[in-house]
């Protein structure tokens, strides 16, 4: 059996512990065992680390684009050939079913060679110019330095989309990802580091994120910040990119809306739903959290959702029926029964579920609650876990007021067969997104982002490498 990953800084192409002695230990969500311990860069770290991205900027940026991509292919072939290494880290301090690891692997492969081509059309235009002899062109450069904070959730993919983004643009990046799942992208650098990305182009880096953010984002070499994560550190971040005037791209929570019409095949997508909904336990930024049912097929949806929702196998990812995992860290346990005990305090009742699984691991059984009051928590923050809450509805245009009501814009689904009902929800929802009769959100060549208190900005897609070049105007007579 694979040994976990041994846990590194990565700095100036070399894979080191730094020198502080600071760091923590890294659990299985599924036993509590501690799997290993992630050192922390502490002030001489991140100074080397600043250094090294100076340089590696300077020599990545005249790489010319096809050369570029030549190597993040090439990264992106190796994170496929080692899909299963990573996966298997990823499941072990995650906590997420094997499948849904090793797929996540996959698909950032695809998010490095979407940017590494796209890279190669970062298209500049010319402008007709009112003087004969003058030519006035946009040229898109780099825009810098970057630094990335992903989170736990996703540990790879949040991570893949800044480092493929900012790496085809031509920036280098200091990323720091998630303290509590190092393995995985660790794993993913090693694909980079091996398949020659050049020392100082991409340094990865664990450590107190507070103290990483407050010294990497006023820092004067640092041009761009790319955020993902909670609203509240969201906003927090974003006020310091805007004091020190950085550019910022901030992927923030959200509270989806799935709205269900009453001319569907209730079986069908409760099915379908239940899999976007269970998806990772539920710690999933577009995770549909306020199913919305029809009246005509509220009580058919309901029971068939709540019937998948019992029978599904909860266990230890790396289990091969195991359908989900535990939730990656105590924090949301906790987050979890508070949630649904002040729920349940205002009448809601438990459909299904509601309670921690067992005194090991952080398993939470699969929560469905229905007659959830207004005022009850649930209705407004972002339960981050495996819990949805059922909502009868009548009318389309009462539905997408209360569907657009909350600060949050990020995802948003419908499902209908009436193709005016569907063009007239995807107009009136006010999000980021809108996933109609599928789920079709993530996929590295669309962008993904949000708006209102979800964030500003997007990933993947062109957009997504626009988010790290900056439009340089230069007009030239003769
Ligand atoms: P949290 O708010 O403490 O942290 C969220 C993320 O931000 C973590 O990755 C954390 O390391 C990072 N972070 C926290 N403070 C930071 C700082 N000062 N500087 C830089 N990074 C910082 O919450 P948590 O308990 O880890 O996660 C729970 C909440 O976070 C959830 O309720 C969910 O809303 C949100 N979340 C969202 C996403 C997403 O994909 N948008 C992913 C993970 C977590």
């Amino acid at each position: 059996m694979m040994m976990y990953e041994d846990l590194k800084l990565y700095i100036d192409g070399e894979f080191t512990s730094g020198n502080s002695g600071a760091g923590e230990d890294v659990l299985n969500p599924s036993n509590d065992e501690v799997l290993a311990h992630v050192p922390h860069a502490k002030q001489s770290e991140l100074d080397a680390a600043v250094v090294a991205a100076e340089k590696g900027f300077a020599e990545w940026r005249k790489m010319s684009a096809f050369e570029r991509y030549k190597i993040m292919r090439k990264a992106a072939e190796l994170m496929r050939a080692r899909a299963d290494d990573i996966g298997r880290a990823m499941t072990m301090e995650q906590g997420k079913v094997n499948v849904e690891a090793k797929l996540e692997v996959m698909m950032s492969a695809d998010v490095i060679d979407f940017f590494a081509e796209e890279g190669k059309r970062a298209y500049g235009r010319i402008i007709p110019a009112r003087v004969d002899g003058v030519r006035q062109m946009v040229i898109p450069e780099p825009v810098g330095i970057v630094a990335g904070f992903s989170p736990w959730n996703f540990p790879v993919s949040q991570a893949a989309r800044k480092i493929g983004g900012a790496l085809a643009a031509g920036c280098s990046i200091i990323v720091k990802c998630p303290e509590e799942t190092p393995g995985s992208p660790i794993g993913m650098v090693r694909c980079f580091h091996d398949a020659g990305v050049p020392a100082g182009v991409l340094n990865l880096v664990y450590g107190v994120p507070a103290e990483l953010s407050e010294y990497l984002i006023p820092h004067s070499s640092i041009r761009k910040i790319s955020f993902t994560g909670s609203v509240p550190v969201g906003k927090q971040l974003a006020a310091l990119a805007g004091a020190h005037m950085k550019r910022a791209t901030m992927e923030l929570g959200g509270h989806s809306p799935m709205l269900i019409f009453d001319d569907i095949d209730t079986d069908r997508v409760a099915t379908l739903t239940s899999g976007l909904k269970w998806r990772n336990a539920g710690q999933v930024c577009i995770s549909p959290t306020r199913f919305f049912v029809h009246e005509k097929v509220y009580d058919n949806f309901v029971a068939k959702f709540t019937d998948i929702a019992k029978n599904m196998k909860v266990g230890d990812g790396l289990d091969a029926d195991t359908q989900m995992g535990p939730l990656a860290n105590p924090r949301r346990i906790n987050a979890m029964e508070s949630i649904i005990a002040d729920a349940q305090e205002k009448g809601a009742k438990v459909a299904t579920g509601g309670s921690r699984i067992g005194n090991q691991g952080n398993f939470f059984e699969p929560t469905v609650l229905t007659d959830v009051p207004e005022d009850a928590r649930i209705m407004s923050e972002e339960p981050f876990g495996p819990v949805a809450v059922m909502l009868p509805f009548k009318d389309t245009d009462e539905v997408l007021e209360r569907a657009n009501k909350l600060p949050y814009g990020l995802a948003s689904y419908a499902f209908t067969h009436d193709a005016g009902l569907a063009t007239k929800v995807a107009d009136a929802l006010d999000h980021g997104m809108v996933s109609i009769n599928h789920h079709g959100l993530a996929v590295p060549e669309t962008p993904f982002g949000g708006i209102k208190d979800s964030g500003y900005g997007h990933e993947q897609s062109i957009e997504g490498l626009q988010a790290y070049m900056s439009n340089k105007f230069v007009t030239q007579m003769g």
